[in-house]
């Protein structure tokens, strides 16, 4: 009996010791577009409030870019399990694989999924030369130059191709698309007057709205929103346009087979990091909001991914508008 419960001490100890230190050096966040934009923001500003719950570690941000995020995310799925290569992607986690059917990476067995963190409307803004002063008469403008129309996107597969195909379907008219590596690139060129329209994230948007450095129309949400530069714009619902309904949701995942110890101590930093009041106000400000609901939570984070796929494949297959 006594020998017993020394054999049982020591594997206690054992146990203990196949705890993984962790963090021990710094964690790199890959995100999956162009420095400065909405998922860059929210990779940002998450790497930040990780900090004091992975106590003090050093957060890095990588941004990754091409191909929509896919070549981060395979990158991602190789990468060492260990905890120290993670990636903040958004939407085009449960779109992608519709939109584009050859992905070199599979979304629901190559990653290990570590929470939502936030989800942010889109809004559908044009060049400050646009002369159109509301949707009616922009989307006259659309109909008079339909495929002579330049709309900028962040590849395909992105949030903004998506939107804009939606928006080209539910329009019934095919415009010209400019991919970028990210809608950071790409609002530079609206702003210059190179391409025409942009539907991109309010963390993008909201501030060169309210600088009226670019036209706004509408938002993909289904109800009007409250940030201050946002308020007054119609949903495209109430300006006439049927089904062009989108919210973006940003998530972090890590490669397959990272030790559960460390998935647990990432994950309850994760938790602590969307509640953090900075992270709060810093998205509320952009017209995103910080996820606290149970899709933070790795299990759920999985089964709402699922449920995503499930929700958009049908309805990008009717549009049409998926891509090889
Ligand atoms: N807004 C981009 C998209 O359309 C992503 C990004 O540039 O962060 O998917």
């Amino acid at each position: 009996m006594k020998r017993l419960l020394v054999l049982a001490a020591a594997a206690a100890t054992l146990g203990a010791y196949a705890q993984t230190a962790f963090p021990t050096k710094p964690i790199t966040i890959v995100a999956t577009f162009a420095a400065g934009g909405p998922v860059d923001r929210v990779a940002r500003d998450l790497a930040e409030a990780l900090r004091k719950p992975l106590n003090g570690a050093v957060i890095l941000v990588d941004n990754v870019v091409g191909a929509a995020g896919s070549i981060a995310a395979n990158k991602v799925a190789k990468a060492n399990p260990d905890g120290y290569t993670l990636m903040l992607n958004h939407i085009g986690m449960a779109t992608m694989p519709t939109l584009v059917r050859n992905i070199p990476f599979k979304v629901e067995s190559d990653f290990e999924y570590l929470g939502v963190v936030s989800e942010n409307p889109m809004t559908l803004i044009a060049k400050p030369q646009m002369a159109a002063n509301n949707f009616a008469e922009l989307r006259k403008w659309i109909n008079d130059n339909k495929s002579k129309v330049n709309l900028g996107n962040a590849g395909v597969g992105s949030a903004s191709h998506l939107c804009g195909l939606l928006l080209q379907s539910a329009l019934g008219v095919d415009m010209t698309t400019v991919p970028y590596k990210g809608t950071a690139p790409a609002m530079t060129d609206l702003i210059g007057g190179q391409i025409d329209l942009l539907c991109d994230q309010t963390t993008n948007t909201s501030s060169q709205i309210e600088g009226k450095k670019v036209k706004a129309y509408a938002v993909t949400t289904a109800k009007r929103l409250t940030t201050p530069a946002l308020k007054d714009l119609p949903t495209l619902q109430e300006a006439g346009l049927k089904g062009v309904e989108v919210t973006i949701w940003n998530a972090v995942y890590a490669p397959k087979g990272t030790p559960p110890d460390v998935l647990a101590k990432l994950s309850a930093a994760i938790k602590a990091a969307v509640k953090d009041p900075e992270f709060i106000k810093k998205q509320e400000g952009l017209g995103a909001v910080a996820i606290s609901d149970k899709r933070v939570e790795p299990a759920e984070h999985k089964k709402f991914v699922q449920a995503e796929i499930a929700k958009w494949s049908p309805i990008i297959k009717a549009a049409g508008v998926y891509a090889d």
